[in-house]
């Protein structure tokens, strides 16, 4: 099916360097073909460039830093705030245009485009609140003051799971501080990415400021990682990628913020409401197909309530409609390639062969080849590996517990830090817990946790710095000390 958009100048073909759009040296010309994951049938294609067009856009946006970092807080922030209007205003087609690129249904998409913009609004008012302080003095003639001030060129490395809203969730804090960007987006969603990039250009950013690089992640992010000019880097990804890029980034001694993988535990506690747990583990498991970086990867319940939970959970599973959301209103797309396919299945075949009890799903779904059944199995055990390892599919293995210091054991029991969730209504247990779970994010009581206004990020493996609030635009600024003497 044909992407049919309301405004067709958001389908953009090219890179968008220093202001321009581009497809690259005429010698290197190649591209990368787009396609839909619920049909395979490729929608576009994007140039696939590499190491001399990012130092190009490197180049670019440190000269665009000396004008972007003089303007007032207040002008960057009208200028991200027509951004954001923009972004509202062609919700829809940014919609498709991703569901097309990415397979989420249409509603995530059009969820995902308002919580990027979010950001935009949120960080163009913080610019405005990036204070300095002036410390007492160690003598009379002696005045300390702290401003902060922007690190300088940002890259950025986005995935593919929300090609949207990370790109906004790093270009509005960066921005708002005075940094100039260069974006790499995943190969297989740039589409949404250049929109963006389109809708920045049409907000009046100037040139330079923003830029977007199509192509080899290697090439690219070679030279992100080591270029003098950047001076930042933030990427949003896998744990094994975020190591590399942090080694790269070594020799140059780059700042870091990573977005990195998870393992979050969801539990539910005896003394849960079960009809909540049930709604919260829905929408935190089979949102996007299972493929968030906060998804609930493993589900613990108490014993005496483990077979209502089970009971409910299922039926409410059994629910989900699978397929094409770009023809109708489904539940759950496509996952993303085979390789996700593959690992999900692999996962439920390992935790069946460890005696886990399928109750649904676990196949391959017949809406297509990406297409993967909700699948939940009981009885798991922490020998399998969707204990282990992030699944990033629609699979929730069911594990039983006895008691709180068993399960916070098991929560624990993982190199990961991003997002966990706990259901329990006894206020000393949630404060107990709570402070118990070795994680940058506790949902208690609910399944969704991001928000602009709060800071989303991790602990352990699962990265460092933080997006979003108010803490969201330091990892973007650099504090100087001024020593004022003989006064
Ligand atoms: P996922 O498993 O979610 O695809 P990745 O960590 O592989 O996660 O991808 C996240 C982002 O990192 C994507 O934009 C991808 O292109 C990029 N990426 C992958 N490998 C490299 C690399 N060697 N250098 C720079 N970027 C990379």
């Amino acid at each position: 099916m044909a992407l049919q958009l309301i405004d067709t100048g958001l389908l953009r073909e090219q890179a968008y360097i220093n202001g321009q759009w581009t497809s690259g040296d005429e010698n290197t010309i190649d591209s990368i073909p787009v396609t839909n994951p619920a049909t395979g049938e490729v929608i576009a294609h994007v140039p696939r460039l590499g190491e001399a067009e990012t130092i190009r856009a490197v180049e670019a946006a440190e000269q665009a830093m000396t004008g972007w970092r003089r303007k007032t807080a207040k002008e960057r922030a009208v200028l991200l705030r027509r951004w954001h209007d923009l972004m509202l205003e062609h919700q829809d087609d940014l919609a498709k245009l991703m569901t097309a690129e990415q397979g989420k249904p249409l509603p995530q998409a059009k969820g995902e485009v308002a919580y990027g913009a979010s950001y935009l609004e949120w960080f163009a008012e913080e610019g405005k609140r990036a204070y300095g302080d002036i410390v007492p003095s160690h003598a009379n003639d002696k005045r300390i003051l702290v401003t902060k001030e922007p690190v300088g060129v940002v890259a950025a490395i986005t995935p593919w799971n929300f090609p949207s809203a990370m790109i906004a969730r790093k270009a509005a804090p960066a921005l708002a501080a005075g940094c100039t960007i260069v974006i790499k987006p995943a190969e297989v969603t740039p589409l949404s990415a250049l929109a963006l990039a389109e809708l920045a250009d049409r907000a009046g950013i100037p040139a330079g400021v923003v830029n977007v690089v199509t192509g080899k992640a290697s090439a690219i992010g070679g030279v992100m990682t080591s270029h003098p000019s950047v001076r930042k880097l933030s990427f949003t990804g896998s744990t094994p990628i975020g190591k590399l890029l942090i080694k790269q980034c070594a020799d140059t001694v780059k700042k870091v913020s990573m977005e990195l993988g998870g393992n979050a535990p969801f539990i539910v506690f005896d003394d849960a409401d079960i009809d909540k747990a049930v709604e919260g583990a829905m929408v935190s498991k089979y949102r996007n197909s299972g493929q968030t970086c906060v998804c609930a990867n493993r589900l613990f319940v108490q014993d005496g309530v483990y077979d209502e939970f089970i009971e409910k959970f299922v039926a409410k599973v059994r629910e989900l409609s699978v397929g094409d959301c770009l023809v109708e209103d489904f539940d759950q797309g496509p996952l993303i390639d085979r390789a996700a396919v593959e690992k999900t299945d692999e996962h439920v075949q390992d935790a069946i062969s460890k005696n886990g009890r399928l109750l649904c799903g676990g196949e391959q779904h017949v809406a297509g080849e990406l297409f993967y059944t909700p699948t939940v199995i009981a009885d798991a055990t922490p020998d399998m590996q969707c204990y282990k390892e992030e699944t990033f599919g629609p699979l929730a293995p069911v594990f039983r517990f006895k008691d709180e210091d068993d399960v916070i054991r098991m929560a624990n029991d993982t190199e990961y830090g991003l997002a966990s969730y706990f259901y329990a209504n006894d206020l000393r247990r949630v404060f107990r817990v709570a402070e118990a779970l070795e994680y940058g994010m506790v949902a208690v009581n609910e399944g969704i946790l991001s928000t602009e206004l709060a800071p989303f990020g991790g602990v352990k493996e699962s990265g460092m710095g933080r997006e979003g609030s108010r803490y969201g635009i330091d990892d973007y600024l650099e504090i100087k000390y001024i020593l004022l003497g003989g006064m």
